[in-house]
């Protein structure tokens, strides 16, 4: 896409500070990062979300943040989220699709990155669980 931001990343337009890459992703320091070391991995192909990955390249990104996140352990953190948002409500500003690896520097820094809920009652969880399986 010829204006998307993490396109023209990939294609070397704009400057990143790279940490790997491979034919089919690439992972660059995020120029705001929740801690140092915070790294975004992408595909170069373009895909807005998640929805659009073409089924099979997925795989190359879970490796690549797996090799991420051993990197940041080695290099001390001492555990990493791996974060995705997908589309405006819930987050996405830039809409290539990307994963946030962000690595964690102490065992109780940031326990749980949202505060959990809880169903209302007893049929609300399994309505919910009908109701996604509905459109699987
Ligand atoms: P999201 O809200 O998940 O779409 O996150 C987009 C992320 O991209 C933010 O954390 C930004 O700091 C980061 N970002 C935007 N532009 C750049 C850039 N040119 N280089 C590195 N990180 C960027
Ligand atoms: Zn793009």
């Amino acid at each position: 896409m010829d204006n998307c931001i993490f396109c023209r990343i990939a294609r070397g337009e704009i400057p990143s500070t790279k940490v790997y890459e491979d034919e089919h992703v690439l992972a660059f320091l995020d120029l705001a990062p929740v801690n140092p070391g915070h790294t975004l991995v992408i595909p170069k192909n373009h895909a807005g979300t998640l929805l659009e990955l073409e089924t099979g390249e997925g795989e190359a990104l879970i490796v690549a943040m797996r090799k991420i996140g051993k990197a940041l352990m080695e290099g001390g953190a001492k555990g990493f989220n791996c974060l995705s948002n997908n589309f405006s409500a819930a987050g996405q500003e830039v809409m290539h699709l990307h994963w946030h690896v962000i690595p964690r520097y102490s065992a109780n820094e940031f326990l749980h990155p949202w505060p959990g809920g809880k169903y209302e009652n007893g049929d609300e969880m399994a309505r919910m669980a009908a109701r996604i399986k509905e459109f699987i």
